[in-house]
């Protein structure tokens, strides 16, 4: 749908004490419209549409700024999770169990349906400790992922034998790297792509095997194994560039 087909929807309040129409929009991106009491529907609604590029902007705008600001790792951020946004969730309890690391990872729920990581944890953990947990989060379950897809998908299953190692790092920055000697890293941030992007990534670093720097070479033989490869670096571009991608 574009974006001039588009209904805009908002919320009306009435009130004496308005003398004029006044448009804001809301952090939940909710659009209020406030108006004097005796202003009809259909003026309001003619205020509206002649606001409609502002109101497309703000919203773009507004959205932007919630998914690029920095993490708080407190209860109620956002993090991306294969490709998703999820809240973090966090629930204290006088269980003393969960004051282990171990013990609080191994119970993190992912609820896929209400887009919630859960962490349940002892309420002596100090906030500042946040961060760790959900770090850890993070690289075991990019590490969880990349094992699946090298034992799933037959291509890297097969080229395996080719790599000296796979290991997870933690960076802000790369995604992956493959050095001289074939060791291959991935971010332990990479279960925040989308599973088609991170398969990107992997072919990626394989590709790297043969072709060490991305020339023409190295293209050529992505594209034999991952022809939709610019596609996939579209997609990751486009992800960065609207939400925070870090684990800081
Ligand atoms: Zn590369």
């Amino acid at each position: 749908m574009s974006d001039t087909a588009k209904k805009i929807n908002y919320k009306i309040i009435k009130s004496k004490k308005y003398k004029r129409i006044t448009l804001s929009i809301k952090r939940s991106q909710q659009i209020i419209v406030s108006a004097p009491k005796g202003i009809s529907t259909k003026k309001i609604d003619e205020f509206v549409n002649k606001n409609r590029q502002w109101i497309i902007t703000n919203t773009i705008r507004l959205e932007e700024n919630l998914n690029t600001k920095k993490h708080t790792f407190l209860d109620g951020d956002s993090f991306l999770y294969l490709g998703s946004i999820f809240s973090l969730k966090i629930i204290k309890t006088d269980n003393k169990d969960l004051t282990k690391l171990e013990n609080i990872l191994k119970n993190i729920e992912i609820n896929r349906i209400k887009k919630e990581i859960i962490i349940t944890l002892s309420s002596e953990i100090n906030e500042t400790k946040y961060k760790d947990i959900v770090v850890e989060f993070y690289r075991r379950e990019t590490r969880k992922v990349i094992l699946t897809k090298f034992e799933e998908v037959p291509y890297f299953n097969k080229m395996k034998k080719v790599i000296n190692s796979i290991k997870i790092q933690k960076s802000n920055g790369r995604w992956g790297s493959c050095s001289r000697i074939n060791n291959i890293n991935f971010s332990n941030r990479l279960v925040m792509l989308p599973q088609q992007c991170i398969e990107y990534v992997i072919y990626h670093e394989i590709t790297h095997i043969k072709e060490k720097n991305h020339g023409i070479g190295f293209y050529l033989e992505l594209e034999k194994v991952c022809p939709n490869y610019k596609k996939f670096e579209l997609e990751i571009k486009q992800i960065e560039k609207s939400h925070n991608v870090t684990l800081a």
